[in-house]
């Protein structure tokens, strides 16, 4: 009974039924043209999946892609799909005398779908399994890791070189998700804290992108100093918040039990911490004085 309900994929949570039916899906698409089976479903999904993200992180529909990817520890769905049809070449290839073995070796030189799949051996740099017909099975876990390092940087080269994620660089981390995504279970919690290192939000550096605007103009209209209000100036230089300020350095230390931290190591600190208790206060003080700016853009 439990094998029938795993295979028929009840009592999974939706995720990873909907995750099994776009895996599955890649093996059926059109038969027709030069299109990548699967291809048009499989972009409703990585859509789908987009949305789900940033659901979770609750961010809205602009924000970076592949930002919000890395703060969960995702890959695009392509890489999983792609593994998945790997997997099943290798099956075919070796069900000898079967009718869908010799239905592909007739077709294997025009079939879109074979094609796709020895492109993505050559981008991967197995081409010699095209020309050799060498054993697929004893290369899955080299070609399963070099799918893996191939999304991760094509990942890190894109927030490396995004001007919208220059605040994002200083916590990016290749090698895991960002922890307080599973700290935080309380979502507007979460929300507050992803809008900040996503730059998701509506300070003058993001409102002045849409609008624009050269970087140099982006200034802040609550303190009127003349200084860019991005995220260092919102969260450690601008008057108008130092009484929240002063209170949420002050619990910070006291945690830590330190007399000094220098605006760089409490960043880093607030931002990748993993302990509830500094998401918090960080997600408290980051909440009040947004709650202060919009108050203060409200009555002026
Ligand atoms: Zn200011």
């Amino acid at each position: 009974m439990f094998k029938f309900q795993v295979r028929v994929g009840l009592g999974l949570t939706p995720f990873q039924q909907y995750f099994r039916y776009i895996v599955a899906a890649a093996f059926i698409g059109r038969e027709t043209g030069d299109e990548y089976p699967g291809y048009t479903f499989y972009s409703y999904c990585e859509k789908f999946h987009m949305k789900f993200i940033k659901e979770i992180l609750g961010v809205h529909c602009k924000a970076s892609n592949v930002a919000c990817r890395a703060e969960l520890g995702r890959l695009p769905l392509w890489a999983k799909i792609s593994f998945s049809c790997i997997k099943f070449l290798e099956h075919l290839l070796t069900s000898e005398n079967t009718l869908v073995f010799k239905n592909f070796q007739a077709t294997k030189n025009f079939n879109p779908w074979a094609k796709k799949l020895y492109s993505i051996f050559n981008s991967l740099g197995f081409s010699y399994i095209a020309e050799s017909n060498c054993s697929i099975k004893a290369l899955l876990p080299n070609i399963k890791q070099r799918l893996i390092d191939q999304c991760t940087q094509e990942q890190s080269s894109k927030i490396y070189s995004s001007t919208k994620l220059k605040f994002y660089q200083h916590f990016y981390d290749f090698n895991c998700r960002s922890a307080y995504v599973d700290i935080l279970r309380n979502k507007t919690e979460r929300s507050i804290l992803c809008k900040i290192r996503l730059s998701a939000h509506n300070l003058a550096i993001e409102r002045g992108r849409h609008l624009g605007l050269h970087t140099s103009d982006r200034i802040c209209t609550i303190c009127k100093t003349g200084d860019v209000e991005d995220e260092s100036h919102f969260l450690f230089k601008c008057e108008k918040y130092s009484n929240y300020r002063r209170s949420f350095q002050c619990n910070i230390l006291s945690i830590l039990q330190k007399n000094h931290l220098s605006e760089n190591q409490m960043l880093k600190f607030c931002m990748n911490s993993n302990s509830l208790k500094v998401l918090r206060v960080t997600c408290s003080y980051i909440n009040n004085c947004l709650t202060l700016r919009n108050e203060i853009i409200q009555y002026s």
